[in-house]
């Protein structure tokens, strides 16, 4: 054996495989309770939603104009008397054969009609009596929407694992649903570690010592973490030593389903993440084939009360670019699992767009690189110049990923794989 040459090391573990590996970990959370409709957005449906009605409630016009029965007008140009007026919210009587309804858009069909004629298609016959001349024959059922056309009674409206939106809200309140049951929330605690970090208006600009940054991580994490639908308990800045480390740790693992941290994760000495997981826990998947985010770890804190399943930790790496990017492939997924969503593409990376490259790559990288990159008005990327995981612009110039291949380069004009950012925070 030739001493000087070093140990081969293994090769780092897939993105694919990490993610599957870090979804394998995690089963959604028990709790369930009962929020109003109203804050319901981006909730987790506990239960399926059985519609006890239909909607719409009754057959009613689509539009302003007069209710008709199509055996009435067989020619353009008939000549109906208006017998009644309907307007939302009011129930109409049942309409005299020979003639028609005023009927506005929402009002309830009245029995006998089957038909509504749009008042662009109608002119009224001036004179005492209240009349309308027809200009087209109608066919039966226009401009009617069916009674149960939306939502069949009984039918499952919304499935328990949904992910709630804008849109499926207004469709449980269209059921008269006030509240909702759904997943509680996820509670994280969100550690960053760092001697050199400091808060933003704690010390100016011109008083920062040297070698000082200001904590940057903590506020995307944060924020990102609240649109996941977690209740956050920030706390703060851990200093780079291993009691410190210890005691926050297992101080958070009581009362959380997550700790998050950021930094302190990588091979150095002043990185005590690693260790003190593995003395409270265990720590079950180190480092992925990806760049940003090499340093990223998966493990558990037991609970020193005993008190349920060891507590989830996810240590992500220190540099800004990579936490944000580790947080959009994997802890995005992963939260989203803990809350109990069932839908497969949400588990999963958003589906990638193939759009030419406006740039080149010409050194491959061992590791899948995923490149900040924008839209621009030809169609193509442009990539942002400086692709260093230190540097935070790059995410905010950026309008999403390109998802490269380990070992490919790129070359002008070539289709790559575009992710957004609006799908990866959606
Ligand atoms: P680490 O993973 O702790 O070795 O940190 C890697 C790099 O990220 C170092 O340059 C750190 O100063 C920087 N870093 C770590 N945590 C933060 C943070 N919360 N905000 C901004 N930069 C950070
Ligand atoms: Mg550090």
């Amino acid at each position: 054996m030739n001493a000087s040459r070093p140990p081969a090391r293994a090769p780092l573990m897939s993105l694919a495989d990490a993610m599957t590996d870090l979804l394998g970990r995690v089963e959604a959370l028990d709790a369930i309770e009962t929020v109003a409709t109203f804050d319901a957005d981006r909730r987790v449906l506990a239960q399926d939603l059985v519609s006890a009605l239909q909607v719409p409630p009754n057959d009613n016009s689509s539009m302003d104009g007069y209710a008709v029965r199509v055996a009435d007008v067989t020619e353009p140009g008939k000549v109906l008397r208006v017998s009644q007026r309907i307007a939302a919210g009011h129930a109409g009587s049942p309409l005299e054969p020979g003639t028609c309804a005023r009927i506005f858009t929402g009002a309830p069909m009245p029995a006998g009609a089957d038909a509504v004629v749009m008042q662009e298609d109608t002119i009224e016959v001036g004179g005492d009596i209240h009349a309308v001349h027809i200009q087209a024959v109608p066919e039966a059922g226009q401009w009617v929407r069916r009674a149960g056309e939306d939502v069949t009674r009984g039918a499952v409206v919304l499935a328990q694992g949904e992910r709630l939106s804008p849109a499926s809200l207004g469709l449980a309140a269209s059921l008269g649903l006030a509240h909702l049951p759904v997943r509680a929330r996820p509670r994280v605690a969100l550690f960053s570690t760092g001697d050199e970090l400091v808060m933003p208006g704690e010390v100016p600009p011109e008083a920062m010592k040297p070698g000082a940054i200001y904590n940057s991580n903590r506020f995307f994490l944060r924020t990102l973490l609240q649109r996941m639908g977690c209740e956050v308990s920030d706390l703060g800045i851990v200093p780079d030593r291993r009691e410190a480390t210890l005691a926050a740790l297992k101080s958070a693992a009581e009362h959380h389903d997550l700790i998050l941290t950021s930094g302190g994760v990588s091979v150095g000495e002043e990185d005590h993440i690693k260790p003190s997981v593995q003395q409270l826990g265990s720590l079950d998947l180190w480092q992925i084939g990806m760049k940003p985010g090499k340093p990223f770890a998966y493990g558990t804190v037991r609970r020193e009360s005993g008190k349920g399943a060891a507590c989830h930790f996810i240590g992500l790496p220190g540099n800004p670019v990579s936490s944000f990017v580790t947080f959009l492939l994997l802890v995005r997924p992963f939260l989203l699992k803990l809350q109990g969503v069932s839908a497969a593409g949400l588990l999963a990376l958003p589906p990638a767009t193939l759009l030419p490259a406006h740039f080149t790559v010409a050194r491959a990288d061992k590791r899948r690189e995923f490149l900040r990159v924008r839209r621009n008005a030809m169609g193509g990327l442009d990539l942002f110049p400086n692709q260093s995981s230190g540097v935070l612009t790059s995410a905010v110039w950026g309008d999403g990923l390109v998802d490269n291949p380990a070992g490919t380069t790129i070359a002008h004009g070539d289709p790559v794989s575009y992710i957004s950012f609006a799908d990866l925070l959606a």
